[in-house]
């Protein structure tokens, strides 16, 4: 149904001390579509020698999908891959039976002073059933969908938006799209019926749907909607995601996604082991610890 619901984020923390904003998994809302996770981080100014220190760390079940707005990001993984995340870029790691990986700001490159400032988002999404064991696998897209519409310009993330695909590779039927105005715009925008959506205010203020929407606020969408109405009286910079309504329960734990707690006690113990999910190279940041399992049980769907 086209319900609105305003979803509070939360504040957390990730590697280098950065304070992000959790959307997703929300109290009251643990999923839209197959996204699982969305953490906004930024803008911010990035310290010399600091920002993003995310040392290798495992996956599973998942793909992790970074979106670069401000700032620059190494990715190195488990299968050898050290990539520079740009602005304009998405990551996209699908960990499937496993992966490691590590996220750290990029040095400063000689001669030049290190980006200032960093803004992303990362978001998870759940593999189905049929996907999560697949092998893993990384790739970056350097090029996605841009298209002008009704003043804003429309950044073609996951799935489709307005008639334009992403080459983003995923398993389930999704979408995300980065929406931009420079002036104050009004856009009446197509979505999928059948998707549930929901919209993140990443800078600026709009009205999404007749809601008064600033950063630090999902607001959730429902499904049975074919436009949403977007406006904004100043710079805008908006993250829209959807998708069919997730029909698995999944068991969402530290990095890992799965369906049964055996499967993240195996990959837990595995972890912390040193085994399974092979070695990162290169990232100066240190091999996160996985935490106790203690209580997951009690978690479980
Ligand atoms: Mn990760």
């Amino acid at each position: 149904m086209s319900s609105i619901e305003r979803l509070a984020t939360r504040t957390a923390e990730i590697g280098g001390g950065l304070l992000i904003r959790r959307a997703l998994p929300n109290p009251t809302r643990r999923m839209v579509g197959a996204w699982c996770f969305l953490d906004h981080a930024g803008p911010l100014e990035v310290a010399s020698g600091g920002g993003l220190r995310v040392g290798p760390h495992p996956h599973i079940g998942l793909q992790t999908f970074t979106w670069m707005i401000e700032g620059a990001v190494v990715h190195r993984d488990s299968l050898g891959n050290e990539q520079l995340i740009t602005p304009g870029q998405v990551n996209l790691m699908t960990a499937g039976s496993g992966i490691a990986h590590s996220e750290d700001s990029a040095p400063e490159p000689p001669g030049a002073p290190r980006p200032a400032r960093l803004h992303a988002a990362q978001l998870w999404i759940a593999l189905p059933d049929t996907h999560r064991q697949r092998p893993p696998a990384f790739r970056n897209y350097p090029h996605l969908p841009l298209l002008e519409l009704e003043g804003f310009s429309v950044r073609v993330l996951a799935g489709s938006a307005a008639g334009r695909t992403s080459p983003v590779e995923v398993y389930s039927p999704l979408m995300a799209a980065d929406l931009t105005a420079a002036v104050p715009a009004t856009l009446s925008m197509p979505l999928t019926r059948s998707f549930e959506h929901a919209a993140l205010v990443l800078s600026g203020a709009a009205l999404v749907a007749g809601e008064h929407l600033a950063p630090g606020t999902l607001l959730y969408l429902g499904t049975g909607r074919e436009r949403l109405e977007i406006s904004c009286a100043a710079p805008l910079r908006l993250l829209l995601i959807g998708g069919e309504p997730f029909a698995e329960d999944i068991l969402l734990w530290w990095n890992f996604v799965a369906r049964r707690p055996e499967e993240i006690e195996a990959a837990t113990a595995a972890w912390n082991a040193g085994e399974r999910f092979g070695i990162v190279e290169g990232s100066p940041s240190p091999r996160l610890v996985a935490p106790s399992v203690a209580g997951l049980r009690l978690r479980a769907p």
